[in-house]
């Protein structure tokens, strides 16, 4: 028998190794990507034991379970703890609550939903940081924005105030196939290199889950967003 909170501190050592591994095969500088934990369905207990064993960015999808685990953690978050990411498809309505309690939002795919966010961010805190979800893969998924609209979008969001934009977010349509899994990716991967060509200064690429973590490392992803690696399937 491990001792209670092995399983999640051996398994994120895993998913620590492999980033570090993909970094070296893929000529990529060693703490080059940043590993955001998704929770999502998963209780405040597991994100206590990634939390003891050193994690400290953590992704969420749902507003609701969402709150209520940040509650429950409270004392961890703030400067220096828990930076909370989300990673779910933001309604408008829910909104308000994200810009009050997250550090990070890697879905927003309309300006809509930005000028909102920014006006609901409250003063007292950093701006928010922002990704756009960029749809990869059209034929399969109804959120993020197209490819070729993201260069307006990114010019819009980068001028509002209570916002920082950090780069580009996708979750591709699954596949198997280490080359076809790079090649669903590269997409987002091009379009986050030609709008920093274009000037903006972003410094975050998120892509990469479980299943295509080396594909995106080897893609240039800067933030993979891992839940069943770390916290085990879901129900
Ligand atoms: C659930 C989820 C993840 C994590 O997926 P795994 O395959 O469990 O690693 C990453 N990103 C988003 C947006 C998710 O919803």
């Amino acid at each position: 028998m491990s001792r209670p909170g092995a399983r999640v501190a051996n398994a994120l050592g895993a998913v620590r190794e492999r980033i570090a591994a993909a970094e070296r095969r893929f000529g990529r500088a060693p703490g080059s990507v940043t590993l955001v934990a998704v929770a999502k369905t998963k209780p405040a207990s597991l994100i206590r034991e990634a939390w003891e064993a050193g994690q400290r960015q953590f992704g969420e999808n749902f507003v609701q379970e969402a709150v209520e685990k940040l509650d429950e953690l409270a004392r961890l978050s703030g400067p220096g703890g828990i930076e909370w990411h989300f990673v779910g498809a933001l309604q408008a309505n829910k909104s308000r609550t994200v810009a009050e309690r997250f550090d990070w939002v890697h879905t927003v795919d309309r300006i809509r939903i930005a000028r909102r966010l920014s006006d609901q961010r409250p003063a007292f805190l950093p701006p928010l940081n922002v990704c756009l979800q960029v749809n990869v893969s059209e034929e399969s998924s109804k959120s993020g924005a197209r490819v070729e609209g993201v260069a307006d979008l990114a010019a819009a969001v980068a001028d509002l105030p209570r916002l920082r934009l950090r780069g580009l977010m996708a979750i591709p349509r699954p596949c198997t196939g280490f080359d076809e899994q790079r090649g669903a990716l590269r997409p987002l991967a091009e379009a986050y290199e030609r709008l920093r060509g274009d000037g903006l200064a972003l410094d975050t690429l998120s892509m990469g889950m479980t299943d295509d973590l080396e594909a995106a490392v080897a893609e240039g992803t800067t933030m993979v967003r891992i839940g069943t690696a770390v916290f085990g399937p879901r129900g």
